[in-house]
């Protein structure tokens, strides 16, 4: 007989507590700051590495009827999540999904089958949609603009060549011009207003469709960037602070992991690989069990001196030489003596903000979220 498979919760695993009440109170409150805009849900990357299959219904309930995934196979297997909700409330069957990485090559007829809206960045994209739709019947799809930021979407020439015949709209439905911002987590950069002109000047030459520029940050640009549709991706998840006080967004996600072991140095002992931090003076240190493997990123312990630092209770503990594939090291020398052994240390999450931790480490929450690991206990509260 086969050997049965673990059970879920040894003490050794990590944790991801993923708080599905604070979700939807994010989503509500985006939802009230995007003014008449309807409010999107950005899923992408597996709804930011906390898992398209649980959120997906909670935005539905939240009210969410718009999402935006980044690529084909994700949009198919949303589609399949929020039918399968659909069965218990069939509004939710009406749902967009808006596929942002284009129309892939040869897969029109997928789009179709799971009814996803591509959001088309060329004008090839465009002849291939109408010629689709020609045969296959009236679809839609929004339009993609580069308004300044030089990743996807139309050109400006692309526009301009386009508005001399309005032919290339025959056959298929415009149902959404969208672009994005590249700085609006910087309220006061020039680029914001500068692509928010572009953007209009774009959408003049167009036929009317509804309009969405705004991600997270952008919502707090001002009612000028919400038009009529905003994208919040990481806003939802808790992973970047909302400027207005009376709207705090709440935390969706907390990363913990219990001490696998303590040891005392003396002045002069290393620790970890490449023996990259020396003790000056006789140290406790804990060994947290979590490690490259499970997301923490690897640079985080190449800062000499070190620089990112946990919450531990009332106090902080900083990361300590390199960060292993299944552990790191931190300093409990301050720590109250009854952390040690088997005591649970907060990644990120309440004494540890994840926006905190991340810049510390000279990244950002959104990579911290998307890299998330496997091997977590992953517990979704309701
Ligand atoms: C990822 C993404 C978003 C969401 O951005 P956040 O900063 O996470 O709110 C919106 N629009 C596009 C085009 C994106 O790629």
């Amino acid at each position: 007989m086969a050997t049965p498979l673990p059970p879920d919760g040894f003490a050794d695993r990590p944790r991801l507590h993923i708080d599905l009440t604070a979700l939807a109170a994010n989503y509500t409150i985006l939802q009230k700051a995007s003014g008449k805009a309807q409010c999107a849900a950005v899923v992408k990357a597996d709804a930011y590495g906390l898992g398209m299959d649980e959120t997906v219904p909670v935005l539905l309930a939240a009210g969410c009827r718009h999402f935006f995934v980044a690529q084909l196979a994700e949009g198919v297997r949303l589609r399949h999540i929020i039918s399968t909700c659909a069965e218990s409330d069939k509004s939710f069957d009406a749902s967009a999904i808006y596929v942002l990485s284009g129309l892939a090559a040869n897969a029109e007829n997928d789009y179709v089958t799971y009814r996803l809206h591509p959001c088309l960045i060329s004008l090839a994209q465009i002849k291939n949609w109408q010629a689709h739709c020609r045969k296959a019947g009236n679809h839609p799809a929004a339009l993609f603009l580069d308004t300044g930021f030089n990743r996807l979407g139309l050109s400006f020439d692309d526009i301009a060549e386009m508005s001399e015949t309005n032919e290339i709209f025959e056959g298929w439905t415009l149902d959404l011009i969208a672009s994005h911002l590249a700085c609006a987590d910087t309220p006061d950069h020039p680029m914001n207003r500068a692509q928010l002109e572009a953007f209009h000047t774009m959408t003049a030459l167009l036929p009317p469709a509804p309009r969405s520029l705004a991600n997270t940050g952008g919502i707090f640009l001002g009612d000028a960037y919400r038009l009529d549709m905003t994208r919040p991706g990481i806003g939802l998840y808790g992973g970047m602070a909302f400027p207005d006080d009376a709207a705090a967004r709440q935390t969706v996600a907390r990363l913990r992991a219990p001490i696998l072991q303590t040891r005392r140095l003396s002045a002069g002992d290393a620790i970890g690989y490449g023996a990259s931090f020396t003790a000056d003076h006789e140290m406790r240190i804990g060994i947290v069990g979590l490690g490259y493997s499970d997301g923490l990123p690897r640079s985080f312990g190449q800062f000499n001196p070190p620089r990112v630092r946990l919450g531990l209770g009332d106090r902080e503990a900083a990361i300590l030489g390199r960060i292993s594939m299944d552990s790191f090291a931190i300093d409990l020398t301050d720590a109250d003596d009854s952390i040690g052994a088997d005591s649970m240390v907060e990644i990120f999450g309440d004494t540890t903000p994840i926006d905190g931790l991340a810049e510390q480490g000279q990244t950002i929450s959104y990579e911290l979220l998307t890299q998330l690991g496997s091997r977590y206990k992953r517990i979704y509260k309701t």
